[in-house]
């Protein structure tokens, strides 16, 4: 069985974006960047399922500059067998990703897709979907476990206030959240052994995708800053700033 993992490059997650300063966009420049960390859980998912003897062949892939070599290489240290970097210098939308994503599923014809639920830069939370749409796949996203058995995929997905199990025939797509596992750091030897993978380089003409963006950013602001907090005496004086400052009480 073969799984296709898309591995996105974006600002690492510890690093608190500053926007840049015509509020056109987040400033990447000279800004540590790091795998999605979603797309970690995703990769490290199907390295659980080989490791079980379920799974043959992982294959990652990402869209994007010539540095998501870097993210290609760190999902191959964790245990991807080979990568496919589709290079472009085009804002990676969605619905382009998506339609990259699908011509790759159809030359390498996975039995399962397993991407991270959002890319933490943007917040789309859509391409795991539209590619589950334009293949005509069932999708179980947000998936905090899952289970391959006979030809279907048993998907636990975190839903407002509970869980819901929903059984997927194959191939399918598989959406991963945070729940689903804790990812593995490369070791050493990995990360030596992952510079020897194939890792195969096609931009999207060759897929016959158009990457122009369909979305102009309008603006993008910080969130407004919090006030600083102040100490009360007692419950009564609490009470009383909650109701006649604060109103609301
Ligand atoms: P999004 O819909 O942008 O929030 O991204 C959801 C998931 O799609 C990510 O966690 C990745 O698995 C995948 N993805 C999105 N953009 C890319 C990209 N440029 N290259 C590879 N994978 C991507």
């Amino acid at each position: 069985m073969k799984v296709l993992v898309p591995v996105k490059r974006v600002i690492d997650y510890n690093i608190k974006p500053r926007v840049k300063a015509d509020g056109t966009g987040v400033e990447t420049a000279g800004v540590k960047m790091s795998m999605n960390p979603f797309d970690e859980i995703a990769v490290e998912e199907s390295v659980r399922l080989k490791e079980k003897g379920v799974v043959t062949e992982i294959v990652a892939v990402s869209i994007g500059e010539p540095k998501a070599q870097d993210t290609l290489r760190t999902a191959m240290a964790m245990g991807a067998d080979r990568s496919i970097l589709v290079e472009t210098e085009a804002v990676t939308e969605p619905l382009a990703v998506a339609k990259v994503l699908k011509a790759l599923v159809e030359k390498e014809k996975p039995d399962l897709v397993i991407l991270g639920k959002q890319a933490i830069d943007d917040d789309m939370n859509a391409t795991g979907q539209m590619l589950a749409g334009l293949l005509g796949w069932p999708q179980g996203t947000f998936a905090s476990k899952v289970e391959l058995h006979d030809g279907k995929a048993t998907v636990t997905r975190e839903i407002d206030g509970g869980l819901q199990t929903v059984e997927l025939a194959l191939p399918a797509i598989v959406t991963a959240d945070l729940r689903l596992n804790e990812p593995r750091y490369a070791s050493l030897p990995n990360i030596m052994k992952a510079r020897k993978k194939p890792m195969e380089k096609i931009t999207p003409a060759d897929v016959d995708v158009d990457m122009t963006p369909r979305l102009s950013i309008v603006s993008v602001a910080e969130p407004a800053g919090r006030k600083a907090g102040i100490k009360v005496d007692s419950a009564a004086e609490l009470v009383a700033k909650l109701r006649n400052e604060a109103k609301v009480i």
